[in-house]
């Protein structure tokens, strides 16, 4: 029963009880294929082995000390980010909210350390940064903000992929001192910019000297196909957010900073009791690991265009589908009408999928799935469109 459980969500009636893979079993033990990681978290699957070790083994010697002490394993992940990165400095967080409330945090010590008193944050459309007061705020979805008035002073709305509105603002604000984004929109619809938006962004805040600063919780972590989304420009950000893929389900956030944005926080300034504990760094050391070892990284950007081109073939020309787009493994079919009943279809098709904004089915399959298993879910989502367009 779930009385005690405060109504938050909008749950679907099924319940799992363990996985491997790709694959789920529910408490009926009726089998599922996921194309949905859990909202792009289980990148290596479900029970993948190497995470599962690691988090046993660390689970068996130590779990939590306290960042009053130094954490060699959180070293060692910073260590092995920052390579990956091309960024300087980590603080690791619990959550994504808490990865981007960082970033906010840190772009408001730039603001004052330039001696402007109300710093103000560049933030767009249509996009997700995460569920507290500031990251709400952030966000461009006013379903996530209702009801939670007075939001927070300090950010300034902008349309995604619009350049020229950022330069608007530059010429006409001296409180801006950073732009938030994500590089590809993932609540808000697999929304992919023109290719020259993050290069044009990182140009504007040179000129001004502002903070970019991207938030990378869905798209990082290999799943379009690069370590993190903006490799596929030529820019590197200032800051960057992660969280979701980091830990493959163990809670665990990361806020990473370069340059003068990596010096903001100092001792005092910002702190988290969880954050980057030993099990959680242990996982996600795990995971970065395992995305090497496997090569998943150019897997999930071979599996993406094997996605793309499948569903092209299958569904493009069909009425009712508007746009098929990915990047990698961040894939959305957009319709003309509004489907978020096909969620519960799939379910009874047996396979795991989302509809966000309403009408763009989303899929973020696992990296591990197999080109097989690619083929499976581009024939059961395509027939499913395909039926319930025909209505
Ligand atoms: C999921 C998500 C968040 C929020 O992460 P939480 O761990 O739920 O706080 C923030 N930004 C983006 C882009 C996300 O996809």
């Amino acid at each position: 029963m779930a009385d005690h459980i405060m109504s938050t969500y909008n749950r679907l009636p099924i319940q799992f009880e363990r996985g491997e893979g790709i694959w789920l079993w529910d408490s009926e033990d009726r089998q599922y294929l996921d194309a949905l990681s859990g909202i792009a978290v289980c990148g290596l699957g479900h029970a993948h082995p190497a995470v599962t070790r690691a988090i046993a083994e660390q689970a068996g010697r130590l779990v939590h000390t306290s960042n009053l002490y130094g954490i060699a394993l959180q070293e060692q992940l910073a260590d092995k980010l920052s390579e990956v990165s091309g960024m300087d400095r980590v603080f690791f967080s619990n959550s994504g909210a808490e990865a981007n409330e960082a970033a906010i945090k840190i772009a408001r010590l730039y603001g004052h350390s330039r001696g402007i008193d109300n710093p103000a944050i560049i933030v767009t459309d249509r996009s997700f940064h995460g569920r507290t007061m500031a990251t709400l705020t952030a966000s461009g979805n006013r379903k996530v903000q209702a009801g939670f008035e007075p939001l927070l002073p300090g950010f300034v709305r902008v349309p995604y992929n619009d350049l020229d509105a950022i330069r608007t603002v530059a010429e006409n604000s001296n409180e801006v001192v950073a732009v938030l984004v994500e590089p590809v929109q993932g609540e808000g619809g697999i929304n992919i910019p023109d290719s020259g938006y993050l290069d044009g962004i990182r140009t504007i805040c040179d000129d001004k000297q502002w903070l970019m600063m991207l938030d990378e919780i869905q798209s990082g972590m290999g799943r379009t196909g690069k370590w993190f989304a903006y490799q596929h420009s030529n820019t590197v950000p200032d800051v960057a957010t992660l969280a979701k893929a980091l830990g493959n389900g163990v809670p665990i956030g990361a806020c990473l900073a370069r340059g003068r944005a990596a010096e903001m926080m100092q001792p005092g300034t910002h702190g988290s009791t969880f954050g980057g504990n030993p099990l959680a760094c242990r996982a996600a050391i795990a995971v970065l690991e395992t995305l090497e070892q496997e090569e998943l990284i150019e897997h999930a950007a071979a599996l993406g265009e094997r996605f793309q081109q499948g569903f092209r073939d299958a569904l493009s020309g069909v009425a009712g589908v508007t746009e098929i787009r990915n990047l990698g493994l961040m894939i959305g079919i957009e319709l003309d009408r509004p489907c978020g009943e096909l969620v519960s279809q799939a379910i009874d098709q047996g396979v795991l999928i989302n509809v966000t904004a309403e009408r763009v089915v989303r899929l973020l399959p696992p990296l591990v799935t197999t080109s097989k298993q690619a083929d499976i879910i581009i024939e059961h989502v395509s027939k499913l469109i395909r039926e319930f367009l025909a209505g």
